[in-house]
């Protein structure tokens, strides 16, 4: 059922959702942003909390000064209100990155100083932020999905099996960046554990829209490595967050090295500092990390739970919708089965995927995504792209490459604006040439 009013006050809660843009023809529409996967504008709260702050803004553990003290508190108290937000264990440390694709770039590098010739498995699913840098570090297994983009557990339990205990670590998207499917990262987990590998989430699809437990240590459930990026819960960019246990960042020597990560240099030694600070080399972002808390707040505030049902009613108002029109194709898409995050992608027989963007954001000022979305195998995978369909890509850099049209929601987006992105889409399908 529509709860009008929560919609309201929803967009009260975010800078810029009625920005006027213009169009083709010359004149102006307020726009419309689809397009909150790749970034969400900041919280009202956020700009707030950095302008308010500004005047307090000084360098973190380096000073005595009131400033640098207090920035200090903080960027500390910030800590505490991530494990609070994602339920981390007392155990876990929050370690800040610049953003999701640094925290997995720093995780690989890391577990690749650990003994043994050890897999990690990955999937078919992935963003590449989370495939690439395992392929660049270590020997990378990938879980197959199913025609309708599911991943498919039973290929994930043979790879576990064919590995025997030498499985690493599991690495999945908590929610896909293309079809918006939600994995059942629990259930992930617990099989991980059963066969004596550990499990990271990327969260970045998945932190911004629904309430997450990584659950405590001594439970199968447990995710032991959790990251996300700022920029896609309403805060600025910048800021990434990588979440996992002290003892194991305590081990190796950190990825970036200079000032702040050691406590003491000598030329007969380098004596590091505990995590996170190990890992948190030279001087950090505190405008990111005052932006984040603020953000938090406010979701906090919502409630993960309200966050996750409205924009649940708003996604499947917008599917019901799509999956009326006609030459619409809907990716990852079972009879409506899947749990999934506010965002999906489709095809639109006869436009391809660029001009069905550019004839949206023109003709009616509503901003989504097209192409393969950082996610190619799944994109190729989805679209049935043959193996000699893909060589001729690679041998054509002229031709156009295929892909699809993504819209993605915040919890800001409303009715009305999807009956106006659906009525768009009609337009273009009566009048593509
Ligand atoms: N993982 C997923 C599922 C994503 O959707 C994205 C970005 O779109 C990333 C990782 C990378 O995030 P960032 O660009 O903030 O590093």
């Amino acid at each position: 059922m529509r709860d009008e009013k929560l919609a309201a006050y929803l967009r009260t809660l975010v800078v810029g959702v009625d920005t006027v843009v213009p169009l083709v023809n010359g004149k102006k529409v307020t726009a419309i942003n689809f397009d909150n996967a790749a970034t969400t504008p900041p919280f009202v709260s956020v700009l707030k909390s950095v302008e308010d702050f500004a005047p307090w803004y000084s360098s973190i553990h380096r000073g005595s000064g009131y400033k640098s003290v207090l920035s200090s508190e903080i960027y500390e108290e910030t800590r505490d209100a991530v494990k609070n937000f994602v339920k981390a264990g007392g155990q876990d440390v929050v370690i800040y990155t610049k953003n999701t694709t640094e925290a997995i770039n720093m995780l690989a590098y890391l577990l690749r100083q650990e003994d043994g010739d050890q897999v990690v498995l990955s999937t078919d699913m992935e963003h590449l932020a989370n495939d690439l840098p395992w392929q660049s570090q270590l020997a990378v297994d990938y879980v197959r999905v199913d025609r309708f983009g599911n991943l498919c557990l039973d290929d994930m339990e043979a790879k576990l099996k064919k590995y025997s205990g030498k499985v690493k670590l599991v690495t999945v998207t908590g929610a896909s960046n293309v079809t918006g499917i939600i994995n059942p990262v629990y259930r992930i987990a617990t099989l991980a554990h059963a066969y004596g590998a550990r499990i990271l989430v990327d969260g970045a699809q998945w932190v911004p829209h629904c309430p997450v437990d990584m659950k405590p240590e001594d439970s199968p459930e447990h995710i032991d490595f959790l990251v996300f990026s700022a920029h896609k819960m309403y805060a600025p960019f910048g800021i990434g967050i990588l979440i996992g246990p002290q003892a194991f960042f305590a081990q190796f020597p950190p990825v970036y090295q200079g000032g702040g990560d050691v406590r003491l240099v000598s030329r007969q030694m380098i004596e590091w500092q505990q995590p996170p600070a190990k890992n948190e080399a030279g001087t950090p972002n505190i405008m990111g990390v005052v932006a984040l808390l603020a953000a938090l707040k406010t979701l906090t505030g919502i409630g993960m739970s309200t966050v996750r049902n409205y924009e649940r009613d708003l996604i499947h108002y917008a599917l019901g919708g799509l999956s009326r029109l006609s030459g619409v194709t809907l990716y990852g898409w079972e009879n409506n089965r899947q749990e999934r995050v506010s965002l999906c992608s489709f095809t639109v027989q006869g436009i391809h995927h660029k001009l069905l963007a550019e004839v949206l954001s023109y003709e009616a000022g509503i901003a989504v995504r097209n192409g393969l979305f950082c996610a190619h195998p799944y994109v190729e995978n989805l679209l049935q792209l043959s193996a000699e369909k893909l060589d001729y890509y690679h041998c054509h850099p002229e031709v156009p490459l295929p892909g699809m049209v993504r819209m993605s929601l915040g919890l800001y987006n409303n009715y009305a604006e999807i009956d106006k992105f659906l009525e768009a889409l009609r337009w273009a399908i009566a009048n593509k040439e």
